[in-house]
C-alpha cells in the first residue's frame, strides 16, 4: 500500500470526495485547509492520477477562476461572480483554439504528466501541492484565464447595459398613450427610414429639431433619432422590414422588437422588400428613399 498527502488551497473537500467515490482510501477531511491523506495499492496509481487530473480541470479550475474573478472584478456580486465563473469554465473547456499555445487536451496531458512526476514509483513520502503544480507547470494557462475572465465580464456588462437601455426605452414608451398609427420601419445596412402604410416617408421635424438641439453640432445618430420618433408617435403597430445583411448584435430591428414587443411585427417577404433587394445597387446609390412606394 502506498500513501500520499495531497494539499490544495482550493476545493480540498471536493478532492477528498472524488477520491473516496473512486474507491480510494482517504482519511476523514473536515476542514478546508487540511491536507488529504490517501492510501492505494501500486496497481491503482493510474486510477489515482486520473481522479486527481479530473479534479484539477473541474473543481480546482472552478475555484481558481472564482478566486481570480474576485480579485480582478471585486465589484461583481456573489451571484454575478458565480455566473461569470461558470461561463469562463465552460468557455475554456469548449475552446478549440490553443490557450497559451497549447490545446486543452495538451494542457490536460501536461498536468497529468506533472502529477505523475510527483507519484514516482517506489517513492515513500509523497507530498503534492496541487496549487504549486499548477502555478509552476501551467503558468501560461493560468495567465490566459485572466484574459478569458475579462472577456466574459466585458460581454456580461455590455449585455446588462443593453438590458438597462431597453428597459429605459420601454419605460418612456409606457408613458405615451398608444396611437392608432401604423408605421413601416425599413432597415438597410446604409440607412433607416419610416413610412406610413401608403409608403409616404415620415419625417418628424419636431423630433429632428429636438435631437439636433440636444446633440448640438454632433451628428445625429439615425438609430437614436428613429427610436425617438417611434416612441413619441407611439404607434399601435410597427412593421419591421429588415434588409440588413450582417447587422451587429443587437441590431436596431431587434431593439425595436424588444421595446415595442407585441406592437411590432416583421414583414414576411413583402413585395417592397423584394423590390428593394432587387434594386439593391440603386438603393445604395444616392436615390431618395421617399421615391420608394409601398404596394
Ligand atoms: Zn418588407
Amino acid at each position: 500500500v502506498r500513501i500520499a498527502e495531497l494539499e490544495t488551497e482550493l476545493a480540498n473537500i471536493s478532492l477528498a470526495k472524488r477520491l473516496t467515490e473512486a474507491g480510494l482510501l482517504v482519511d476523514p477531511v473536515d476542514h478546508a485547509a487540511q491536507p488529504i491523506v490517501v492510501r492505494w495499492s501500486a496497481e491503482h496509481t493510474n486510477h489515482l492520477l486520473n481522479v486527481v487530473n479530473e479534479f484539477i480541470f473541474s473543481e480546482w479550475l472552478y475555484g481558481y477562476i472564482e478566486y481570480r474573478a474576485r480579485i480582478l472584478h471585486p465589484y461583481l456580486s456573489e451571484d454575478e461572480r458565480e455566473y461569470i465563473t461558470l461561463l469562463t469554465l465552460h468557455g475554456l473547456r469548449r475552446m478549440t483554439e490553443p490557450i497559451a499555445s497549447k490545446r486543452v487536451s495538451e494542457w490536460i496531458e501536461v498536468i497529468r504528466q506533472a502529477v505523475a512526476d510527483v507519484f514516482v514509483e517506489g517513492e515513500t513520502a509523497i507530498h503534492m501541492k496541487v496549487d504549486g503544480v499548477m502555478r509552476f507547470r501551467a503558468r501560461d494557462y493560468l495567465a490566459a484565464i485572466d484574459d478569458a475572465i475579462r472577456e466574459i465580464v466585458e460581454q456580461f456588462l455590455s449585455d446588462r447595459e443593453y438590458e438597462e437601455f431597453v428597459s429605459m426605452l420601454r419605460y418612456m414608451l409606457d408613458a405615451q398613450p398608444a396611437s392608432a398609427e401604423e408605421i413601416h420601419l425599413y432597415c438597410t445596412d446604409e440607412r433607416i427610414w419610416m413610412t406610413d402604410p401608403n409608403g409616404t416617408l415620415i419625417q418628424d421635424r419636431e423630433v429632428s429639431a429636438a435631437a439636433f438641439q440636444v446633440t448640438e453640432d454632433e451628428e445625429v445618430n439615425a438609430e437614436d433619432l428613429t427610436m425617438s420618433v417611434l416612441i413619441t408617435r407611439s404607434p399601435c403597430n410597427i412593421v419591421i422590414h429588415d434588409l440588413t445583411t450582417a447587422p451587429p448584435w443587437p441590431s436596431f430591428a431587434e431593439t425595436v422588437e424588444r421595446v415595442f414587443l407585441e406592437r411590432s411585427t416583421r414583414c414576411e417577404n413583402c413585395s417592397t422588400c423584394a423590390q428593394l433587394r432587387s434594386n439593391d445597387q440603386h438603393i445604395q446609390g444616392t436615390s431618395s428613399p421617399s421615391a420608394i412606394s409601398d404596394n
